[in-house]
């Protein structure tokens, strides 16, 4: 029990206003246990020799087909009441990377994500332009009433209202309470890989074209063999503008921080100072792992080969 593990996984489900007073027990079962399934479905991957961007897209996969993450099926919805998701995967073993942004109707975000790094030549492909590269792929189309729910509708209402009643200027009304639920995946394999993975449906009443943290390489996700995998979730803006995924990485590179120190660092200090809600999960080339937050809650769990795994979405008490 006391060796390092020799490959393991970390996910989170987004991190946000989770209130424990306000959580039903049915539903706080209900996250459990698709995180527990979402976990186990990437340690699987890992168990049987498979790499850790496979297990990160299939770990991932779980989460975009529950209703209750904000990515694929459970998608918040943009001010005009569509779904525009983003989704990035990263392979620590090349720094080969893919992303996809403000794509509607693909059911498995990451799926593309993974297309865009291992068949085509570019790194980041958006909207139309990215369907068309999904359907050349043979990927098949959703239609929208598929990410259709009520609690996502629910939620785009109770933004437009907030936002009528404060006169908001037209760009400003982000509620980050109303998109908790952006899903990622970090993983160590068996081959002394790292990948990391994030897929989002964004923030609720995002308009203009908004792209969040989740597809830009460096901000919600990256992976260094020489370091560590990260997946970021919370509000976005702060995310690109720390470039945070890969300030863990430059701060274990260059100056030495442990991965604790380095994930604690960047979120607790860092993201704090700037004003940013919200948490990562990381994991390093040894095995260990953090999931460092500074909102109320981060829905997140993992699995290692050395016996220790868990899902939690506070601190315990
Ligand atoms: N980071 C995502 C975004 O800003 C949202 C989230 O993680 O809750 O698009």
């Amino acid at each position: 029990m006391n060796s390092a593990p020799k490959y393991g996984l970390v996910i989170h489900g987004g991190a946000g206003a989770i209130r424990r007073e306000k959580m039903t027990t049915d539903r706080e079962q209900a996250y459990r246990s698709e995180l527990s399934k979402a976990v186990q479905t990437g340690y699987d991957v890992l168990s049987d020799g498979g790499s850790g961007i496979e297990a990160v897209q299939k770990a991932i996969n779980v989460m975009e087909n529950s209703p209750l993450f904000n990515a694929g099926k459970g998608a918040v919805f943009t001010h005009d009441g569509h779904n525009e998701q983003d989704a990035t995967i990263m392979d620590g073993s090349t720094l080969q990377a893919g992303s996809i942004a403000g794509v509607a109707h693909i059911k498995n975000p990451i799926d593309i994500a993974r297309l865009v790094m291992e068949k085509s030549q570019h790194v980041l492909l958006i909207g139309d332009g990215a369907e068309s590269f999904a359907k050349s792929h043979g990927m098949d189309m959703m239609a929208p009433e598929y990410f259709f729910t009520d609690l996502r509708w629910q939620q785009l209402q109770k933004a437009i209202e907030k936002e009528r009643i404060a006169k908001n200027d037209v760009s400003t009304h982000l509620d980050h309470d109303g998109n908790l639920g952006t899903v990622g995946a970090v993983a160590y394999d068996k081959g002394g890989n790292l990948a990391a993975a994030t897929s989002s449906g964004g923030m609720t009443n995002k308009r203009f074209g908004r792209v969040g943290d989740s597809a830009i390489v460096g901000a919600g996700t990256y992976a260094n063999n020489r370091t560590c995998a990260v997946s970021t979730t919370g509000h976005g803006e702060f995310f690109i503008r720390s470039v945070t995924a890969y300030d863990v990485s430059a701060l274990m590179e260059y100056k030495q921080l442990s991965l604790t120190d380095a994930a604690g660092l960047v979120i607790k200090d860092k993201l704090t100072a700037l004003g940013g809600i919200g948490g990562l999960i990381a994991i390093d080339s040894e095995g260990n792992i953090a999931m460092p937050y500074n909102s109320e809650g981060m829905y997140r769990g993992y699995r290692l080969s050395d016996g220790r795994s868990d899902v939690k979405i506070w601190e315990d008490k």
